[in-house]
């Protein structure tokens, strides 16, 4: 028997199921009342603002035919915008839900986007949107401290793709400047070669345009990759096998190109590879290939892998001392939030050997067992030395979307990408500094910011309460790994093995099923293909399936021969791979904050086997 920790009800800390609406709309009173009084306040705002403005629509307006057609009008389209997404929509909020990186949002979060939205800030500008702008301002400060960034800076983003450019833009025009110093102020840079200009560290460089006048700084800028200057010269950007497909979108528009992306190989746990990363480089290094950097991913897309950043940021401080130097960027659009695992609640990253007994005091697990590794908890230690952090609070951060975000080392580093657009930013005007300057995007929505913001209050982001949610999707999904692990189908006489991809650092679980015995890949390949049609939208209407997940390929063009390892513990020949170079996988991201429990996870686990039973027999007959 394994110790039971207290469990969440009995632990005196958040509830975290007073913050759902819950999968059966358990909470629907709370959260119809909580909306009710909201939009009263809201109404009540907009009546009390002048009360000696007469309201311009009257009642006989509203008598008027033309006014009760348009109405009903109203009504109609709505009433089928109800039929469009009750009939196709996917019911994330299902623990029968093991698909995307997605599940039940935060019902405070829900509130306070619908809320805030009724104001319609735009934190585009701090005039449009003070209330927000400054809730954006306080995210970004979250952001900076989650990931151990003392003198950091962060902020809202459309999403994790555009964070992921913005690190690419940083990192381009970094690389770029020292070449600009050298043509605009030599002496700045004088008896550097070339090839040292190319490894400068970001944080000399910073020191270096600090040391400027403002009017050479900006001259500096103005030479920089931003006008088109040296993008040839500045090298590589490396970045793991299992990288999001964001990163070649970022290369493609940044103007880096496609031709400079050059993938690593991970090692068989899909982590990327640092000893194969030490050889890329050193290879790139002896013609004098400079890096410009090197994207370490914290939750794969794919496989929910996190890649040994402290080794990384190991290999770059070596590195530095041979005069090669590179910038690291941090994608953890997935993973960040899972950084609150690891903080007290004063923000301290709690020493390895206490990590139980802490996760123990706040109620993270019910189970007493490993569910976080060394090297898990080592590769989260070591955020604070990368330049820069993709963050996601619409994956993990359990916000509705789009809230993508990002976090910087140095706040500093703003000033390599800024713009001063006067119509938003008047520096006579006296508003405090506004946001557009520094990020891709221009008008964003206010309300994103009140959904993060109001959830960052709630939960803090460390072991009291973030730590607390994700140890939950954790856990289940530990238990799901354990489920797949145990189980096999016969159906109708065939033998169906089910085969997990590897033990989980987080909280996503791959796995195919294979008929005992086959060792033609692509025979497997399409029975896999054939469930995730049977258990997604493809199958028919989705709100009909009793088990929903998603599916996806590793193949040599991205992975390279990194999956033959798995191939081959399945019992497929080398030559099988080479021949069909691809392995189908069904994927799920298990992020659902109710399975954590054993009981709970139990009684799913059977409705999810007859699930899958039933799939498999409706494909082999
Ligand atoms: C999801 C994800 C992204 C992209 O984030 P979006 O918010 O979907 O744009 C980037 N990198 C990784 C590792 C991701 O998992």
């Amino acid at each position: 028997m394994e110790a039971i920790f207290m469990t969440e009800k009995e632990h005196t800390g958040l509830n975290l199921d007073a913050l759902f609406i819950g999968d059966k709309s358990e909470n629907a009173d709370i959260f119809k009342s909580t909306m009710n009084k909201l939009v009263n306040a809201h109404m009540g705002w907009r009546l009390n603002y002048m009360p000696q403005d007469k309201p311009l629509i009257t009642e006989s307006d509203k008598n008027s035919e033309s006014f009760q057609k348009t109405n009903e009008r109203m009504q109609s389209v709505l009433d089928e915008l109800s039929v469009r997404l009750r009939s196709n929509s996917v019911p994330w909020h299902s623990p029968r839900y093991f698909g995307h990186m997605n599940s039940e949002t935060l019902m405070p979060s829900i509130l306070a986007y619908t809320y805030a939205m009724l104001w319609n800030g735009n934190n585009v500008a701090y005039e449009s949107s003070p209330g927000t702008s400054q809730m954006e301002e306080e995210v970004g400060q979250d952001f900076a401290k989650l990931n151990g960034f003392k003198e950091g800076w962060g902020h809202i983003s459309a999403d994790g793709s555009l964070a992921n450019m913005e690190g690419l833009w940083y990192a381009r025009n970094m690389k770029s400047l020292p070449l600009a110093m050298k043509e605009i102020k030599p002496e700045l840079v004088s008896g550097k070669s070339d090839w040292e200009l190319m490894n400068m560290s970001a944080e000399e460089v910073l020191d270096l345009l600090n040391s400027t006048d403002p009017k050479t700084a900006s001259d500096i800028k103005a030479h920089s990759a931003r006008a088109g200057h040296n993008m040839d010269k500045l090298g590589k950007w490396i970045v793991p096998q299992t990288k999001h497909y964001s990163w070649m979108k970022a290369a493609d528009v940044t103007g880096v190109g496609l031709d400079n992306v050059v993938s690593c190989p991970v090692d068989e746990h899909y982590r990327l590879d640092v000893d194969a990363l030490e050889k890329i480089i050193r290879d790139l290094a002896k013609d004098h290939t400079p890096i410009l950097g090197v994207v370490a991913v914290v939750g794969s897309t794919e496989e929910g892998q996190i890649d040994p950043v402290d080794k990384v940021v190991a290999l770059r401080d070596k590195l530095q001392k041979e005069g090669i130097y590179f910038y690291l960027h941090v994608d953890a659009a997935y993973g960040s939030y899972a950084r609150s695992l690891f903080l007290d609640e004063d923000n301290n990253f709690i020493p390895y050997e206490d990590l139980k007994e802490v996760h123990q005091k706040y109620g993270v697990f019910q189970e007493d067992k490993e569910y976080i590794s060394k090297e898990v908890y080592n590769a989260y230690k070591a955020f604070p030395e990368a330049q820069s952090i993709t963050v996601d609070p619409h994956k993990m951060g359990y916000v509705p979307y789009a809230a993508g975000g990002i976090a910087i080392r140095h706040k500093d580093m703003r000033d390599i990408i800024g713009y001063f657009p006067v119509y938003v930013y008047d520096k006579r005007s006296g508003a405090p500094a506004t946001l557009t300057p520094y990020i891709l995007e221009g008008s964003k929505a206010g309300a994103t910011a009140a959904a993060v913001w109001t959830a960052h209050r709630i939960m803090p982001l460390n072991v009291s309460g973030y730590g607390k949610l994700i140890g939950r999707s954790i856990e289940a999904a530990n238990r799901y790994y354990e489920f797949l692990k145990n189980l096999h189908f016969n159906i109708n006489g065939t033998e169906v093995e089910v085969n997990p991809l590897t033990q989980p650092d987080f909280n996503m679980v791959d796995w195919t099923f294979n008929i005992k015995g086959n060792t033609d890949l692509a025979k497997m390949n399409d029975l896999n293909l054939k469930f995730y049609q049977k258990a997604s939208f493809v199958g028919g209407p989705v709100y009909n399936n009793d088990f929903i997940t998603s599916h996806t390929d590793f193949a040599t063009d991205g992975y390279g021969n990194s999956p033959v390892p798995y191939v081959k513990s399945l019992g497929f020949s080398e030559d099988e791979w080479n021949k069909v170079q691809t392995v189908g996988i069904l994927r799920a991201c298990v992020l659902t904050p109710f399975l954590y429990d054993r009981d709970n996870f139990e009684s799913y686990a059977d409705k999810i086997k007859k699930a899958m039973e039933e799939k498999l027999t409706a494909i082999l007959g």
